[in-house]
């Protein structure tokens, strides 16, 4: 089978590799569908991420959908032929993490991840194993595309954004950026009943995207001058702030802002992934009682609960894909362009 082999950075190779074989508990799925992540964009542009994941030789890929090709001994209700989204991850359901229901925190969360490590291959490839079949595997209902499917997993970590947030409805909300995670984001917030959705964004495209999905208003620091951004936000929130800001940006700027636009005694929520040491105001986080929160990932229920929004037909997915690709363009037409451009939202991959 074919695989996209990260070699190095900005590099992807296709290689000739051998279809996995399903061990005991364990599947291998046809790839049908895989979207390009922003981490994984991260991981190519800059190697790898917490001295764990993206190390040179994974095939990255863990947003995918597919058909169930093998099954392994002693794995139940899975059937070949069943078409599935995979789960990237499988918390050990042991930890202490785990026991308390936070499995986004699972102490052992890398061991059975697929696309991140090179333990587990992930779905930039034809053929792509699953290490634990019975916790991994969700079957699509019939009413949801496979592109739909492969769309899960990134709408599952805006939706854990949202629901770790202290939101709640007729709050005003800021959005900072609307890529993929942030029109997920306004989304789930538009359902819950926010107040006022404010979003920040300079690509055009993607201010569109936001106002569709939901945004009352976009402001644009690029366009309108930082300064006369900020007076507009303080007009809207009567100089105020808003009750809760969501950074899905992750450049240190929206990280080092994000404290400014928010109300005192509000929340800051960072779903946004920066890399570079960022100096913030403390005497902030004691003057406007800062809470400041990190979002990592989903958790399995919130997988199941994204996985039924989009089976109810609840969240505007025909929006979020900007192109379909085959593997072998995965280099150009796929990273390199959201590398270089931002007018793309999610491009997915077809093995
Ligand atoms: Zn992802
Ligand atoms: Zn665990």
């Amino acid at each position: 089978m074919k695989a996209a082999v990260f070699t190095d950075i900005e590099t992807l190779e296709i290689q000739e590799k051998d279809i996995p074989r399903a061990e005991p508990g364990q599947a291998v799925v046809k790839i049908e569908r895989c979207g390009i992540c922003g981490s994984d964009l991260h991981g190519y542009g800059h190697g790898t991420m917490y001295g764990v994941f993206y190390s040179p030789g994974v095939v990255m890929g863990h947003e995918c959908s597919g058909v169930v090709a093998e099954v392994g001994e002693g794995v139940e209700d899975i059937n070949v032929g069943d078409r599935v989204v995979i789960q990237p991850n499988g918390p050990c359901q042991t930890c202490d993490a785990c026991l308390a229901g936070k499995s986004s925190l699972c102490a052992n969360l890398i061991s059975y991840v697929i696309g991140l490590t090179p333990a587990y291959d992930g779905a930039f490839a034809e053929y792509a194993l699953v290490p634990k079949a019975a916790q991994m595997l969700l079957k699509l209902p019939d009413n949801v595309s496979f592109e739909e499917g492969a769309l899960v997993e990134p709408l599952a970590v805006s939706l854990h954004g949202v629901r770790q947030s202290r939101f709640k409805p007729g709050d005003s909300t800021l959005v900072l950026g609307a890529g993929p995670i942030g029109l997920g984001v306004i989304q789930f917030l538009k359902l819950g009943g926010a107040g006022r959705i404010i979003v920040l964004e300079v690509s055009p495209e993607r201010s569109a995207l936001a106002r569709e999905m939901g945004a009352d208003v976009i402001l644009n620091p690029q366009q309108d001058g930082e300064d006369a951004m900020m007076m507009e936000f303080h007009d809207l929130t009567g100089g105020l702030g808003v009750d809760v800001v969501y950074e899905c940006v992750g450049v240190p700027w929206s990280f080092q802002n994000a404290l400014n636009f928010m109300k005192p005694g509000g929340q800051v929520m960072i779903l946004g992934v920066t890399m570079d040491p960022t100096p913030i105001d403390p005497a902030m986080f004691i003057l406007k009682e800062t809470e400041m929160k990190g979002c990592f990932g989903s958790t399995p229920l919130e997988f199941k609960m994204t996985l039924d929004l989009l089976a109810q037909k609840k969240i505007n997915t025909r929006l979020l894909v900007t192109e379909t690709i085959a593997l072998e363009d995965i280099q150009e037409k796929g990273f390199q362009r959201l590398l270089k451009k931002k007018d793309a939202i999610k491009i997915m991959v077809k093995p």
